[in-house]
């Protein structure tokens, strides 16, 4: 990677780099870069479709980390989700040196089992709220944050140009199923302090209104467990130990025993349950190799693939490659989880198929309140706005469209538009000693590669 045109080569200049690209929902991967300390915060994957319906691992461009690994600092993990770590493992084996890495507790353990699987001995540092970093120029504060993922985290981040809020994927969920709200009393307190420039979560600044809480899903999952006359089956993103977390209280209740499918589910319920992130009701876990000792109606079934993901169990399931579990008349799939983009069609497939193997399907296009997102919409991004009262907005985490809509609120908020920056895809952010910030140089980003 080189910058096209001549550098800014003020020395008390302040870059911030996104190396999967602004306006990229996925592969997350910042820099923040001052003289010889750079700061990398978050390290993400994205997803290529290909032919037949196959998907290829897309990773951001690492080349002017590899080239400049001496000036890196620390990495800091945002969240445990695969558009925010998962390209650590394949950063980590192009570059030489130890460096520091930092995350929740929740996302420590996901990125260790993914290191522990390239046989890599590198060890995450937990952070929690408590924690204060000094890393070379840069200072770190941690803010718990509500997510579809366990302990995520927003950042506050100090800099010799000033403070900078890095608003990563949020929502404000005021009745969150672990019992832990944000903390917002601790974002107005260092707000004080005067941040220069807020990044924000941008995905959902299409929606308006505050997005609803996951608490919600419990009721839709007792509405669709009632009647069911079968095998129950709940498939959602796996990551999401919540929704997982009101399934099994479902489950329980109905005395109906849970069976595990699929690695990804597998992994994080183990994960999970192992460091207190859920409650597993005592006696309700079968295996899979012991479900004919139960009735259709006796069993539930936990399952990957919600995305109708070529090789998914679920998928297997239902395209009758799974010879332990057999789709019947009676039996009710519900799918509790948003279309991503690119995946509708086989969804669609999949439910076509699963009704006409005689099975009721709940989806969102036919039932309510099935899947509430992690990301807040206009309202939850107002009140980080009016909390964090920046004097520069950048919003991050969606495609340019949602930036453009979250730049048109915040003008409602009496924001001019040279205070909210919207960058093509490649261009870097400035950051003056003055503390003004505006749109840098260029930079040749080449597209996500196939791995
Ligand atoms: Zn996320």
């Amino acid at each position: 990677m080189i910058f096209k045109r001549k550098e800014n080569n003020n020395q008390s200049t302040l870059k911030i780099i996104s190396f999967g690209g602004f306006g990229n929902v996925t592969q997350n991967l910042f820099v923040y870069e001052y003289q010889n300390n750079i700061l990398v915060v978050d390290c993400g994957v994205g997803f290529m479709e290909k032919a037949n319906r196959k998907t290829e691992l897309a990773i951001p461009d690492f080349t002017y980390l590899i080239e400049n690994q001496d000036k890196i600092r620390a990495i800091i993990l945002t969240h445990g989700h695969d558009d925010h770590i998962g390209g650590l493992p394949f950063l980590l084996t192009k570059i030489k040196r130890p460096i520091p890495i930092y995350a929740s507790r929740w996302t420590a353990a996901m990125v260790e089992e993914k290191l522990e699987e390239q046989s890599s001995t590198v060890r995450v540092k937990v952070i929690n709220s408590e924690t204060h970093l000094n890393l070379g120029v840069f200072s770190v504060d941690f803010i718990y944050v509500t997510h579809s993922v366990p302990d995520s985290y927003h950042l506050i981040i100090g800099t010799p140009n000033g403070l900078i809020y890095h608003g990563s994927d949020f929502k404000f969920d005021w009745t969150p199923v672990s019992g832990r709200q944000s903390d917002v009393d601790k974002i107005a307190l260092l707000s004080h302090r005067g941040i220069n420039l807020l990044l924000s979560d941008c995905l959902r600044s299409e929606n308006s209104g505050y997005t609803l809480s996951e608490e919600m899903i419990e009721e839709s999952f007792e509405r669709e467990i009632h009647n069911c006359k079968g095998k129950f089956f709940v498939t959602t993103m796996s990551s999401n130990v919540s929704r997982w977390q009101q399934a099994l209280n479902v489950i329980a209740e109905h005395r109906r025993k849970a069976v595990f499918v699929g690695r990804s589910v597998e992994k994080v319920i183990k994960i999970a349950i192992k460091l207190g992130y859920l409650h597993l009701p005592q006696g309700i876990e079968v295996p899979l190799n012991k479900i004919r000792n139960y009735q259709p109606q006796q069993l539930a079934f936990l399952i990957s693939g919600s995305q109708a993901q070529f090789g998914s169990a679920l998928e297997k399931t239902v395209y009758g490659r799974n010879p332990q579990i057999k789709i019947q008349p009676g039996d009710k799939v519900v799918f509790s989880t948003d279309y991503i983009p690119g995946s509708e069609l086989a969804i669609h497939h999949l439910i076509d198929k699963l009704s006409y193997l005689g099975a009721d399907v709940s989806y969102s296009d036919i039932s309510d309140n099935l899947h509430v997102s992690g990301h807040g919409a206009q309202a939850d991004q107002a009140l980080l706005i009016s909390l964090v009262r920046p004097k520069y907005l950048l919003p991050i985490g969606g495609a340019f469209r949602q930036m453009k809509q979250y730049a048109l609120q915040a003008q409602k908020m009496g924001y001019e538009e040279k205070q909210i920056l919207l960058p093509e895809r490649t261009q870097t952010i400035e950051m003056l000693s003055d503390g003004q910030v505006r749109l840098g140089a260029k930079i040749n980003l080449r597209p996500g590669s196939a791995m």
